[in-house]
């Protein structure tokens, strides 16, 4: 069933309509959580069958992404299309577009679903980034450390996320073995920002172009993946401020409608680097499902359906622990164990099996300050696998 209404800014979606996901991994699955609260309907589509966002969507398309007549099928069915990761072909999204609303815009997707273009349009749009080149071949990449300097990172252009498809170069005699270990026509190198900390914001824009944010989160990473993530991040209140006028400035520039994550290095002399733009929810804001009045779905929800963007005011600090499917090396992890934790909460993926560095779950906690909802997190993920404290 399609509802809607025109008042002002155009076409309202509402509740009893059908949100259609290109992908169907976690953020789609938490994201058709927040819909199906509301009364929305959710269609998902991707490769893949019982999927994350499958189990808990109306319906789910199960075909390649290439499949044009497919996609025009389910974008057909469908009010609005929004994303859940963004490596989704801009012949994909084309083909939606010509069907149904699709938001973000492809354009926002295009940018930033390709390094190079991204730090490109970043650096031409005078936001900060850290110095980078265009590689080509070996002798690109020789000249491209000259004048970046050491140590650097050499990442692909396309497809990355996650540290996938990247080297740090420590040393001009490396440049060999990492121009081989790249697999990819081009690359893009840049300067290694040896930064205090890695913060981001996750943010929403409307259609009316009205602007929201969750504020500033602390990011940790291990093996390139994220591992924690802390609310309110640890940073004066002028750099916090700075942050977030740096995102407002970004979703205005690329014109998004829906939520984009700007993950951010600060560096130890407190300037700030924009590291990647992620169009889309992102796993850093996994801590507003429990930590504040509207969460960063529901939030993504009423900036793509064009409702009012609802209130991000956080109850109270919080933490959040990535669960990687490592979590299970020992066998079923003990639950029971990490919940009789107060102020804990677990969420699964309804991911089968449990692969080294897969994301199977995540672990939030709320706390009195930043500090104990840490502690809680942390203790309860030892719990998780009999870690004595
Ligand atoms: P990415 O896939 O580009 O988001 O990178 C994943 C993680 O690798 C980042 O969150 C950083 O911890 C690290 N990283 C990426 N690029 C750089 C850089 N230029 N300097 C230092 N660390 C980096």
């Amino acid at each position: 069933m399609s509802r809607s209404i025109t008042k002002g800014n155009g076409l309202s979606i509402l509740p009893g309509s059908t949100i259609g996901i290109l992908g169907s991994g976690q953020l789609g699955r938490m994201l058709a959580i927040e819909a199906r609260k509301i009364g929305f309907c959710v269609h998902t589509y991707s490769p893949d069958k019982n999927s994350p966002t499958g189990q808990i969507a109306n319906k789910e398309y199960v075909a390649d992404y290439s499949d044009l007549n497919k996609v025009r099928e389910f974008a057909s069915d469908v009010d609005v299309i929004t994303f859940e990761f963004e490596n989704v072909h801009v012949t994909t999204v084309d083909a939606a577009s010509a069907v149904t609303t699709v938001r973000p815009a492809g354009s926002v997707l295009y940018t930033t679903q390709n390094r190079l273009r991204e730090k490109t349009f970043l650096s031409e749009n005078g936001f900060p980034v850290a110095n980078f080149r265009h590689v080509k071949s070996l002798s690109d990449l020789q000249s491209a450390l000259q004048k970046i300097g050491l140590p650097a990172i050499l990442k692909t252009a396309d497809w990355g996320y996650d540290g996938k498809g990247q080297v740090r170069i420590n040393s001009a005699e490396e440049a060999d073995k990492a121009w081989s270990s790249l697999d990819a026509p081009s690359g893009i190198l840049e300067a290694f920002v040896d930064f205090e900390r890695e913060v981001s914001v996750v943010a929403a824009r409307a259609v009316d172009k009205s602007f929201a944010h969750f504020g500033l989160i602390e990011n940790r990473h291990k093996n390139h993946i994220l591992d924690l993530s802390i609310y309110p991040a640890n940073v004066s209140d002028s750099l916090r401020k700075e942050a977030i006028e740096l995102a407002r400035n970004i979703l205005a520039k690329l014109d998004v409608v829906g939520v984009l994550c700007v993950e951010i290095f600060v560096t130890k002399s407190g300037s700030l680097i924009v590291n990647e733009l992620a169009p889309r929810t992102h796993n850093s804001g996994h801590l507003t499902i429990d930590a504040c009045v509207t969460n960063q779905f529901e939030q993504q929800l009423r900036a793509v359906c064009n409702l009012p963007l609802g209130s991000t005011e956080y109850h109270s600090p919080a933490a959040m622990a990535n669960l990687l499917g490592d979590v299970w090396a020992n066998g079923e992890p003990n639950w029971k164990a990490a919940l009789s934790i107060s102020g804990v909460k677990l969420h699964l993926y309804g991911k089968a099996e449990p692969r080294p560095g897969r994301k199977m779950g995540h672990l939030t906690a709320l706390g009195e300050s930043r500090e104990i909802a840490l502690e809680r997190v942390l203790e309860a993920r030892r719990r998780l696998v009999g870690e004595r404290t």
